[in-house]
């Protein structure tokens, strides 16, 4: 057996507590144990608690000291855009500029443009630039991350952006959960209508037979797709064994909260526009709210999702980078817990937990990842701190030392700066 402790956490941040996601203030108790260790026996969790315990615990194992550093579950990254080809940097100068989405659109900018570039790379050259995002994702300390097609939008290439998704999962240390977006826009050469028939008819039965994705996802917004468009294809979806997610009132409050309800879908994300009426249609079903501050922020907006009515009515509330090469071209979740604390006024504790064990049960996987639990996968990192609170509140780089993967460190801040002399 490989089996291998990690000694001396200034706060072992556990997570510890109900086999649920956590609501009210039980988003606020993170079980943190001081001078905390770890056992593990491979790759997963066998005993947790005091270091002194802990090592007793470890006769014959490997020892690592975590030198008082603060240690985390990995984060767990509940919506993201990984696969793509290229970037926006023309469409970021020109908002800079003050130009408008549309004004954007008509000079070859938007998301049509990493359509184009997306359909155009091959499946390894599109493989090679999403392993650098999975390389970035691991850095900031998150070891599983959902994933969205949606830039390809015919059956090949959002069959392909799958496979890569797919071969992420096998190739690298990152654990990828995929969802199809096919209806992430209508492609320029079809109708709506048309389109939302192809995706039922010809790429919904694909992905399944071909065992592609977990999850459906719509994006619901005037000129996008509307209620009714969405709830065909999320209901198609649904019967064919899929589960749901919405990108919902991000834009406008256009009745997406809702639809998660009456569809009871896992989550429904970015709710920038959500008013009380769709927070209660959540709470009614069940659904969790994936709230997305980076977006908010690169795309110069205030109009931020209102978290605290969310946490005070109960919701089960997550944060995610919604990483994307348009509207948040961020893979980094401490940057998310900075803006959640301090555009959004949750409190770290909130932060934390909405970061990790919340967004574990968003992508059914609350038994095994989220917490560090006896019986979980050692997925962990340590970060160079004393105070979990440090991680909202220095921000705008990473404090990641070291991150793990089922007990095996995958990424390492390694080199220290030397000393002048
Ligand atoms: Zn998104």
């Amino acid at each position: 057996m490989n089996s291998v402790a990690v000694l001396h956490a200034s706060q072992l941040v556990t997570l510890a507590g109900p086999k649920r996601p956590r609501v009210g203030s039980e988003m606020s108790n993170l079980a943190i144990i001081r001078d905390g260790g770890i056992l593990i026996c491979d790759g997963v969790v066998a005993a947790i608690g005091s270091s002194k315990e802990i090592a007793r615990k470890a006769r014959g194992s490997r020892i690592i000291d975590a030198g008082g550093r603060v240690i985390l579950p990995g984060f767990i990254d509940a919506h993201t855009h990984l696969v793509f080809a290229g970037n926006r940097l023309d469409d970021f100068e020109r908002r800079l500029r003050g130009e408008t989405y549309e004004q954007i659109a008509a000079a070859g900018g938007g998301i049509w443009s990493t359509v184009q570039k997306t359909r155009a790379a091959g499946e390894t050259d599109l493989l090679d630039q999403s392993k650098k995002h999975a390389e970035w994702f691991l850095k900031c300390g998150t070891t599983t991350v959902e994933a969205k097609s949606g830039y390809g939008l015919t059956v090949d290439d959002e069959l392909k952006i799958l496979r890569v998704i797919r071969q992420l999962n096998e190739q690298t240390p990152l654990e990828v959960v995929p969802t199809f977006l096919g209806a992430h826009a209508a492609p320029r050469e079809m109708h709506v209508d048309e389109y939302v028939d192809r995706a039922i008819e010809e790429m919904l039965p694909r992905v399944v037979s071909e065992k592609l994705a977990e999850f459906c996802d719509v994006f619901c917004e005037h000129g996008y797709f509307d209620v009714e468009q969405s709830r065909k294809i999320l209901s198609a979806a649904k019967k064919l064994g899929l589960k749901l997610r919405i990108h919902a009132d991000q834009l406008s409050n256009s009745g997406g909260a809702k639809l998660a309800g009456e569809l009871k879908a896992t989550t429904a994300d970015h709710l920038e526009k959500t008013d009380g009426q769709g927070i209660g249609a959540m709470k009614s079903a069940n659904v969790q709210p994936v709230l997305l501050p980076g977006s908010v922020y690169a795309l110069g907006s205030a109009s931020y999702p209102r978290a605290r009515e969310m946490i005070e009515t109960g919701l089960a509330v997550v944060i995610a980078t919604d990483f994307n090469p348009g509207s948040s071209p961020s893979p980094s979740m401490p940057m998310m817990l900075s803006l959640a604390c301090t555009q959004m006024k949750m409190s770290p504790a909130e932060a934390l937990t909405a970061s990790t064990i919340n967004a574990a049960y968003t992508l059914g996987r609350g038994d095994m990842i989220g917490s560090l639990e006896p019986g979980k996968l050692a997925n962990f990192s340590t970060f160079d701190c004393e105070d979990y609170r440090e991680l909202a509140y220095w921000f705008g780089f990473s404090q990641a030392d070291s991150v793990y993967v089922r007990g095996e460190r995958v990424w390492s801040g390694g080199l220290r700066p030397s000393a002048k002399n």
